[in-house]
């Protein structure tokens, strides 16, 4: 199995990325964050790996439920890990925690002959030297089998996860469980910023479509401005429960 990005896949990838932060992207989501009654104070790089690396780093970091540092083996024959890496996805990094998890279960690794430790433990230390200088990550993993396509939304998706923890707004540390909640918001304010916010009763994926419609509806006949406090008050009535 190879972990490193193919070449010309990573080049593509980064000019796609150029492209969406010329075109004023960033301005725009910051507009609909302050517009909500958020704060954008965020400071992101963008980090591009192999999907492969992507799905080991979320595996060690308990993305996947337990992540058994002996089951590794297992987790990459897997269906699971065979579907994952045949599509593009993103990941927002915002705490050094995650990255530390990932970095303990190399450590377990390191006599293993595993072709992506050396890779990953040194993506690893890069993205703790960026936390480290007050910068979130957006991990973006590119699938060898997809052609690359425009995926502004998921960008903006992953800058919004990153709004949401810098204004301490995050369900999963109320409890594991509520992290469809942050999933849902995130996507939420993604088609708010594709400005066809509709377009949410389309989603194909189960969860997404769910866990999107719940804010949908929440925040759909909120006055503009006050989305913050329906939030505030959604996350205070999960904070008790
Ligand atoms: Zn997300």
């Amino acid at each position: 199995m190879k972990f490193e990005i193919d070449k010309k896949k990573l080049n593509e990838t980064k000019k796609l990325i150029n492209i969406f932060l010329r075109k004023g992207n960033t301005e725009k989501i910051k507009s609909i964050t302050e517009k909500f009654g958020l704060k954008y104070n965020i400071n992101f790089d963008i980090e591009i790996v192999s999907s492969e690396l992507k799905y080991i780093f979320n595996y060690l970091s308990g993305g996947f439920g337990n992540a058994d540092i002996k089951c590794i083996d297992e987790f990459l024959n897997g269906s699971r890990f065979g579907k994952a890496i045949k599509h593009f996805s993103g990941r927002a990094i915002y705490d050094k925690k995650i990255v530390k998890k990932v970095m303990v279960g190399l450590s377990y690794l390191e006599n293993s002959n595993s072709d992506f430790v050396p890779i990953l433990k040194n993506l690893c230390s890069n993205l703790i030297t960026k936390l480290e200088n007050r910068k979130s990550i957006i991990l973006i993993g590119v699938s060898r089998d997809e052609e690359i396509m425009p995926f502004d939304r998921l960008l903006a998706h992953e800058i919004f996860h990153l709004v949401l923890f810098d204004n301490k707004i995050v369900f999963e540390k109320i409890n594991k469980k509520y992290s469809y909640l942050d999933e849902g918001l995130a996507i939420f304010l993604s088609y708010v910023w594709s400005g066809n916010v509709k377009k949410i009763l389309e989603i194909k994926n189960n969860f997404d479509r769910k866990a999107a419609i719940f804010w949908y509806k929440k925040l759909l006949l909120v006055q503009s401005g006050k989305e913050i406090d329906k939030i505030k008050e959604i996350y205070m009535q999960y904070n008790d429960k």
